[in-house]
């Protein structure tokens, strides 16, 4: 999609600190951190929400989730505990309609979350 943020980081026309790519995935630092790992992973390929991805293509949101868990094993937080977060809908949160994973850790993370 030409008016999609995160469609413009997978291209290269919007610059990221990208710390891991995959067949199906980018891996990038979220630009405004919540914890001292704040990874965001996307599919390559427009889905507006984790469900559309979910409905359209779950090979590919089964490697998401695996590259999810990669990024914190490779920023070291795999041990200790990470959290991957799909915000979906704007009453949860989600602001760019391109599906992403949170990856946060670092820290502790409280339960339940705000
Ligand atoms: P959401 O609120 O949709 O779950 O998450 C969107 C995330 O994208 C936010 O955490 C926000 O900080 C991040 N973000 C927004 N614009 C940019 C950008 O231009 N570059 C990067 N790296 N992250 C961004």
């Amino acid at each position: 999609m030409t008016d999609c943020l995160f469609c413009k980081i997978v291209s290269g026309d919007v610059p990221a600190t990208i710390v891991r790519e995959s067949a199906g995935t980018v891996a990038f630092r979220d630009i405004n951190p919540q914890a001292p790992t704040h990874v965001l992973v996307i599919p390559r390929d427009h889905h507006p929400t984790v469900g559309e991805l979910a409905d359209s293509d779950a090979e590919l949101l089964a490697e998401l989730v695996r590259e999810a868990h990669q990024v914190a094993v490779d920023e070291g937080v795999a041990e200790t505990g990470y959290r991957v977060v799909f915000n979906t809908g704007s009453q949860a949160g989600q602001t760019v309609f391109h599906a992403h994973a949170h990856v946060l850790g670092g820290r502790g993370l409280n339960w339940p979350p705000g």
